[in-house]
């Protein structure tokens, strides 16, 4: 099995680089947020529990937010491998996902964080705030992502830096030279 994370702020091209690297490495793509997003399209019980704080822009808890990646993990006993993407976001989560490829006799090989200052994420933002003319709900929403991801989603990187297994890639440029790059780190774990 291959295992992979892929780590970023919102905005990074970690949906644009997930995609080449589930075709190149045949790898089963996991993402919380499609995961919670499908939730509440759906109506779901979860969905139901999860609503209110994913529009807010928060982060869903711990404990149901493993639960729901275990329960997916679980479907997929053939995979060759995942990849994980928006998982995990707290070192509590971490700790968990290593738990669970652990009782798969397998492992999180690399993490690979896309790396984009919070500078250059809002410019993003905002050129294609100018080309969509989203409202300001999705705006404020978009904002505490971010700022979700810059005060507390980035401390899970020391927990994998400290044991050899993050990988760094500069996320602006162009996207195939970025691909690039990622593909070099999954070809060497
Ligand atoms: P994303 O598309 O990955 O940015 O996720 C959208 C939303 O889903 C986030 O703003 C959170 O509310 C929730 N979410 C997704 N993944 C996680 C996670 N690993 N931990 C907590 N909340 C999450």
């Amino acid at each position: 099995m291959l295992n992979i994370v892929l780590f970023g702020p919102p905005g990074a091209g970690k949906g644009t680089q997930s995609e080449k690297l589930i075709d190149k490495y045949n790898l089963k793509h996991i993402s919380t947020g499609d995961l919670f997003r499908w939730h509440t399209k759906n109506d779901t019980e979860l969905g139901k529990k999860v609503k209110e704080i994913m529009n807010s822009g928060n982060l869903v808890s711990d404990d149901i937010t493993i639960a729901m990646l275990k329960e997916e993990v679980e479907k997929y006993p053939e995979a060759s491998g995942f990849l994980f993407d928006g998982f995990p976001r707290t070192v509590a989560q971490a700790e968990s996902l290593d738990k669970l490829m652990n009782s798969l006799d397998s492992a999180i090989h690399g993490v690979i964080e896309l790396q984009v200052t919070e500078e250059e994420v809002r410019t993003r933002i905002a050129k294609r705030k100018a080309i969509d003319n989203r409202p300001d709900d999705e705006e404020e929403k978009l904002n505490k992502r971010i700022s979700e991801y810059f005060d507390k989603t980035v401390h899970v990187l020391p927990f994998y830096k400290d044991q050899q297994r993050l990988e760094t890639v500069n996320g602006i440029g162009d996207i195939d030279s970025i691909s690039q790059e990622v593909f070099k780190i999954v070809d060497s774990l």
